[in-house]
């Protein structure tokens, strides 16, 4: 099964988003937070190569040197983040390419740098694993978290659609 770097995202941030993203019911496109990560990402890297394409699973914003990049608007979802960026290196690394990531909050001032040593390893495959058992699942019961109040399927899940634990 090929996992897109957005599922691995969606992952640590909310099962069923993963897994109503997987099935193509997707309302992202139309969040305003969507556009406004677009222009961001436009004018953060204006001197670097953009948006490195490895089969359509992920997109990173930019390699610098011996780093991909990533900038997002805010690290309220910094493991996500994180998660993501680590997964990107390791999709690199099983193609023989070795980078280190970055992974800056321009609006917040914050770039962290994220290593995929054998800890960091051991946890995409950890996530890998769990990501395929949701997407073999049914859809994944809703429950009310933080995020759901800036999630783009907020008004699907408030509309009662049930689920299974998970
Ligand atoms: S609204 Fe909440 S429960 Fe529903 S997909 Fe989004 S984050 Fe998950």
């Amino acid at each position: 099964m090929s996992i897109r770097g957005i599922e691995m995202h969606y992952y640590a941030v909310c099962k069923r988003k993963l897994w109503l993203f997987n099935r193509g019911i997707g309302f992202e496109q139309q969040h305003d937070r969507v556009e406004e990560g677009k222009v961001l990402h436009e004018h953060a890297y204006g001197r670097l190569d953009k948006e490195i394409n490895i089969d359509d699973m992920a997109v990173m914003d930019a390699v610098d040197g011996e780093y991909v990049r990533e900038v997002k608007i805010s690290s309220k979802m910094e493991h996500a983040d994180r998660l993501q960026l680590l997964y990107y290196l390791y999709l690199l690394k099983e193609r023989g390419v070795e980078k280190k990531g970055l992974l800056s909050y321009p609006k917040e001032k914050k770039t962290t740098e994220i290593v995929l040593g054998l800890d960091e390893n051991m946890e995409v495959l950890k996530a890998l694993d769990g990501v395929q058992k949701i997407l073999e699942g049914n859809l994944p019961r809703y429950r009310k978290l933080k995020v759901c109040a800036k999630c783009a399927y907020r008004d699907f899940c408030e509309s009662g659609e049930g689920g299974d634990d998970v």
